[in-house]
């Protein structure tokens, strides 16, 4: 049976954590993990470490973290971003500003012209 020394065993800690090892590496590492208190140790920090970091991962923000980071941006900025309250004409496209000043036009012109004999326009 193979047998590993510290060193040996300390290069294998990922793959064995990942049980990415060859079955007699696996055994070995075992073997040594269950005879070496210094080995032992330094494996379980490092199975807490990742531990630790994949449920990093999977933590969300805490609630008002958005806000909190916007509001922070707009102070810095003076405003310049994530302002409060952005007024709609600036955030209206001028494009739908175009076709609804056309159709206000084509409005006015109909009315007008329609109403002629209509009796809205006084004469
Ligand atoms: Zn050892």
């Amino acid at each position: 049976m193979t047998k590993f020394s510290h060193q040996e065993a300390k290069d294998r800690f990922d793959r064995y954590y990942e049980g990415d090892l060859p079955a007699a590496e696996q055994r070995a590492m075992d073997g040594h993990l269950a005879s070496c208190a210094e080995c032992r140790e330094e494996y379980q920090r490092l199975v807490q470490a990742l531990g630790a970091l994949s449920r990093l991962r999977a933590t969300h923000a805490p609630e008002g973290f958005l806000d909190g980071v916007q509001g922070r941006i707009r102070k810095r900025s003076r405003g310049r971003f994530f302002g409060r309250r952005p007024d709609f004409t600036s955030r209206l496209p001028y494009e739908v500003l175009s076709v609804v000043m056309l159709i206000a036009i084509l409005a006015i012109f109909l009315y007008v012209f329609l109403g002629k004999g209509g009796g809205v326009i006084a004469r």
